[in-house]
């Protein structure tokens, strides 16, 4: 495989790359150790985790899993973080998110993503 000179840098160390990955993707052979990478299986957004941090073999993006974590809240607890959606207050709605989430950072994310379904409605 050929490359433009511009391109043969690795994506995240600038090391050289020799060949790409199989997603097409410039990691240098020491990235290609330390980084996993795959499409989601339901979005098809590309992942990349570091396998230092990520043990467990998964198929599906941060986002879709925290789509399914907030599917799985009841209606009433979804509207409880709802309720602050919708006027604006982050703050309180991360605070309501995170009784049903007891990782503070899920309860961000989830209140981000709310956000997000709100803005596309
Ligand atoms: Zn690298
Ligand atoms: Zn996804």
């Amino acid at each position: 495989m050929s490359f433009k000179s511009s391109s043969t840098r690795c994506e995240f160390c600038g090391a050289e790359v020799t060949s790409l990955t199989a997603l097409g993707s410039r990691f240098c052979d020491g990235c290609k150790e330390k980084y996993n990478e795959f499409l989601c299986d339901r979005c098809g957004q590309r992942v990349v985790h570091n396998r230092h941090f990520v043990f467990e073999l998964q198929t599906t993006c941060s986002n879709c899993q925290m789509r399914d974590k907030i599917k799985q809240l009841s209606p009433e607890h979804r509207e409880n973080i709802m309720a602050y959606v919708r006027i604006g207050h982050r703050i309180r709605a991360i605070k309501e998110a995170h009784k049903y989430f007891p990782i503070f950072r899920e309860a961000v994310d989830a209140v981000l993503t709310l956000e997000e379904e709100l803005k596309q409605q």
